[in-house]
């Protein structure tokens, strides 16, 4: 289990919470919560893409439902960096169907319908090996920025 790992993660703010206007809402959640956000970019999952995002759903009776549903409009994606982020990001999305997420959490808040496919707001990535392969599906080497932020000395050790 992480306890003090800074780790990358991606997140997708997906399709039903962008024509819903929930943008903003989303990325000011991981802001408050104190995860730094080291890529972002609104794109249109081409189709290709998406497969091979789901690659390990391939098989399941909604994978065609899921890339139609992940395609459906632009959405946003994100690498966010942070303590255990991976863990972290996981907790504040919630259960994947938004009936079981429990309130506090982004899809336990924001979300309840689904559709062919189960609509849930955001993707997180759900592993180390994840986080690694969908970032590198999602962003080239340069579109990920490092930089400090304004409260990085307050919490540096031995001050
Ligand atoms: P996961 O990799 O667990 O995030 O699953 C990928 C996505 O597929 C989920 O976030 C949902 O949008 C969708 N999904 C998962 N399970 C189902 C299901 N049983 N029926 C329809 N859609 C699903």
């Amino acid at each position: 289990m992480c306890k003090e790992e800074v780790e990358r993660t991606l997140v997708i703010i997906k399709p039903d919470a962008v024509v819903r206007g929930l943008i903003g809402e989303i990325i000011s959640r991981f802001e408050r919560k104190g995860l730094k956000i080291v890529g972002m970019k609104m794109m249109w999952i081409s189709r290709e893409l998406a497969e091979k995002h789901y690659e390990e759903h391939r098989n399941k009776p909604f994978f065609e439902a899921l890339v139609n549903y992940i395609t459906k409009t632009p959405v946003v994606v994100m690498v966010v960096e942070g303590r255990c982020a991976i863990e972290v990001v996981r907790k504040m999305a919630g259960a994947t169907d938004p009936k079981d997420a429990e309130p506090g959490t982004i899809r336990g808040d924001l979300a309840l319908d689904i559709s062919d496919a189960i609509c849930n707001v955001i993707h997180a990535s759900d592993s180390k090996e994840s986080a690694e392969r969908e970032i590198s599906l999602f962003f080239k080497p340069e579109e990920i920025f490092d930089y400090p932020k304004a409260a990085d000395w307050f919490y540096r050790k031995g001050i």
